[in-house]
């Protein structure tokens, strides 16, 4: 049975999630608001409640992760998101990160390898409410016929940052993506300030899921 519920121990849950994602650092009110009011249990198999609500990565479908929520605030907090921004995203996974954005208003458009994930978060994201666009494909080469991009989020750890991305990227337009080895990656800021100009800067070191190249059945 698909579980619905968002009650108020829910609810309960997710405030206190809250307060420990703004006591580590995120002040973005925005992200905040959004992380505070979609329910993360909902994008988790049933029986998990316990894990929903801590702020640690989860394992999902397909050997992938729904993202830790202090990661997802910060990648979100990092792009600086106004209503009505096209925002590309690689990796849907669960779907949470994409209602992160398109609770604040973002256009999202996202893509994901994975063709069971890909369905789920199709099927299940409309359900509350949010409707980004969904793209079953290779994130590395990006969404050439849809962008440029004002903001990309990449969710899986990459080894390098995919040229088509940066040329997806519009001038002034920001994208974070983790960069390195399977163990550790640098969160990276790129801000494209010319046609040929990108500045970088590293934000840390944070785990994801391998970036991965090619498609998935
Ligand atoms: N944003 C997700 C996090 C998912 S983990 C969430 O909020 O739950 C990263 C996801 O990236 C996985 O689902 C994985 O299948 C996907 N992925 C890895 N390489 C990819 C690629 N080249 N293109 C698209 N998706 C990719």
């Amino acid at each position: 049975m698909v579980q619905i519920e968002d009650n108020f121990r829910h609810q309960g849950m997710r405030k206190k999630l809250v307060a420990e994602i703004r006591q580590k650092g995120i002040s973005d009110e925005r992200v905040l608001d959004a992380i505070g009011s979609i329910p993360r249990h909902l994008f988790m198999d049933t029986g998990f409640l316990q894990f929903a609500y801590i702020d640690k990565a989860f394992p999902i479908a397909a050997g992938q992760t729904i993202s830790q929520p202090y990661t997802v605030a910060f990648q979100t907090e990092s792009l600086q998101i106004m209503k009505f921004d096209k925002v590309l995203e690689v990796g849907t996974g669960s779907g949470y990160q994409a209602a992160v954005l398109c609770k604040m208003g973002a256009t999202v458009y996202t893509i994901e390898r994975q063709r069971a994930l890909y369905d789920f978060a199709r099927n299940f994201l409309p359900t509350l409410g949010f409707r980004p666009q969904f793209f079953y494909g290779d994130g590395y080469l990006g969404l050439p016929t849809y962008g440029p991009f004002d903001k990309i989020i990449v969710t899986a750890g990459a080894s390098f940052v995919p040229e088509p991305l940066k040329q997806q990227l519009k001038v002034g337009g920001i994208m974070v993506i983790p960069v390195g080895t399977n163990d550790l990656q640098i969160m990276k800021i790129i801000i494209r300030i010319s046609e040929s100009e990108y500045t970088e800067e590293d934000k840390g070191g944070f785990v994801f899921v391998p970036l991965l190249t090619g498609i998935s059945e």
